[in-house]
């Protein structure tokens, strides 16, 4: 019987196990994982300190119990601390501090990112955080109740610290958000980001913009932060939230080659350069469907597919590949969402296309409705091919932005010219839309060229 092994508990780990023991029943599979959270969204943490969500077991995908029904077995609180490929053979050690061998036919890492701390100094003083784990949400929520901060700064703009903004300020607490770059989520093109930036101080939140923090002391009971060309501000709690490196210096000291921002390399079908060891997730880089190379997503959507592409290869001769991020995400700032698809200007232009980006504003649905609100679409295209290549949506949370940017995902995913957007039999009903939805809007904006930015 095939013994697979599988280390990570989270969306990779569990995905790959549910896949394969729907596949192959009758394999032996083993979820490792170092805390005693399956299968929990961690995407959730946000709203669970926002006090949205109310109970913090809500925030797993499935209960251990679910899991097990399915006859996985769960080692909880275990850690590997090794791996011998030659002998098939991983170390783990257990909640008693036991160490033992665990052999393998089949392995799969997805030990996932861990959160990065951009080189400042001072992050281990109390009421400094990061967001990654159950546990450091449980940390924030206690010093929450315990210390009752009337004031957080949170480093970094991306959507982390964006989703962190909008929670503390649920929460009643004066926010103020630093950011390295000159405009805050990167992610998605400066104009948009500059209405985000709106949306944040109309709700009370203090942005400041291309300051790095390098140092965290404490001053007379309080948290300074100090930073780039003398800047420096109190606070109550400092939450550090300046992205993610790959969890894989496991995967690196058993010989797994590292790539991208030194996440593990895999190929389409996930595996390692190691024979019978796949990675798959925040770990491991992402095959981005456009740019068709590898790159590095760390996203939830792209670790679930990933674990259950690597999970059918572990146990069957079938050879699935994955298909490809194309990086499509959506963050919801206080009233607006923004969500980005595919590659924007800059991005495609790197690839060696000809690219050409559209900006159009229009309403979400028929005005004559009531509470109509203005969307802002950002479409590009190459100008050689007429291929559709990114988009970028903001609106209001009402205005179907994640619809719409899916609609386009699958339009990009499709290889889809943007003239064929037209064509699409879209759904239409006055409180939702036009009888040409705004995604057919900014299309034939994009055909017609003359209103191009
Ligand atoms: C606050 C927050 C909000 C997010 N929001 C979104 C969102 O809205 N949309 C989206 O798509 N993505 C979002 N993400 C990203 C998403 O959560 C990750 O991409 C996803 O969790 C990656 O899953 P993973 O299984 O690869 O790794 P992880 O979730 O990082 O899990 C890694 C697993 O490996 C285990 N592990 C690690 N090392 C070892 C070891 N040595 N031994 C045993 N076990 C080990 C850990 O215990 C854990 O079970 C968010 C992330 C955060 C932190």
């Amino acid at each position: 019987m095939t013994k697979l092994l599988i280390i990570g508990g989270s969306d990779a780990g569990i995905s790959a196990a549910l896949r394969a023991k729907e596949l192959a029943p009758e394999t032996e599979v083993t979820v490792v994982l170092r805390d005693q959270y399956p299968n929990f969204s961690i995407c959730g943490l946000p709203f669970y300190l926002s006090g949205e969500v109310s109970d913090w077991h809500n925030l797993a995908h499935r209960t251990a119990e679910d899991i097990s029904k399915k006859d996985i077995e769960l080692l909880l609180n275990h850690t590997a601390e090794s791996i011998n490929p030659d002998t098939r053979q991983v170390t783990l050690r257990d909640p008693q501090g036991e160490v033992r061998l665990r052999a393998y036919d089949e392995l799969i890492i997805g030990t996932g990112a861990v959160s990065a701390d951009a080189g400042i100094e001072g992050l281990d003083h109390k009421g400094v955080f990061t967001l990654r784990w159950m546990k450091d949400m449980f940390a924030v929520e206690a010093y929450l109740e315990a210390e009752q901060p009337r004031s957080a700064v949170i480093v970094g703009g991306g959507y982390i610290g964006l989703e962190m903004a909008d929670a503390f300020l649920r929460r009643g607490l004066h926010v103020r958000l630093l950011e390295y770059t000159d405009s805050i989520l990167t992610t998605v093109d400066p104009p948009l980001a500059e209405i985000l930036r709106r949306e944040l101080e109309r709700h009370g939140v203090q942005v400041t913009t291309g300051v790095g923090i390098t140092e965290i002391s404490e001053e007379e009971g309080r948290l300074l932060l100090e930073g780039t060309e003398g800047f420096a501000t109190a606070t109550q709690l400092a939450l550090i939230a300046v992205g993610v490196r790959p969890n894989a210096t496991l995967a690196a000291s058993a010989g797994a080659k590292l790539g991208i921002r030194g996440a593990i390399q895999v190929d389409r079908k996930m595996a390692t350069n190691l024979p019978h060891v796949y990675a798959a997730g925040d770990c491991a880089e992402t095959y981005h469907r456009l740019l068709e190379a590898n790159t590095y997503i760390p996203l939830g959507t792209t670790a679930h597919k990933q674990g259950r592409v690597a999970g059918e290869n572990a146990v069957s001769e079938a050879s699935v590949r994955f298909p490809g991020s194309l990086g499509t995400q959506a963050v919801k700032v206080c009233d607006l969402v923004v969500a980005r698809t595919g590659l924007r200007q800059k991005e495609a232009q790197a690839a060696g296309y000809l690219p050409l980006t559209v900006d159009i504003e229009t309403w979400d649905h028929k005005v004559y409705y009531p509470e109509a609100t203005r969307l802002h679409l950002r479409l590009t295209g190459d100008q050689a091919t007429g291929q559709l290549l990114g988009a970028q949506i903001l609106g209001h949370q009402t205005a179907e932005v994640s619809k719409r940017i899916d609609i386009l995902a699958t339009a990009i995913y499709h290889h889809m010219l943007v003239d064929e957007l037209s064509d699409l039999d879209l759904s239409y009903t006055p409180p939702l839309s036009s009888p040409w939805d705004p995604v057919q809007m900014a299309a034939q904006v994009w055909v017609r060229r003359d209103e191009a930015l």
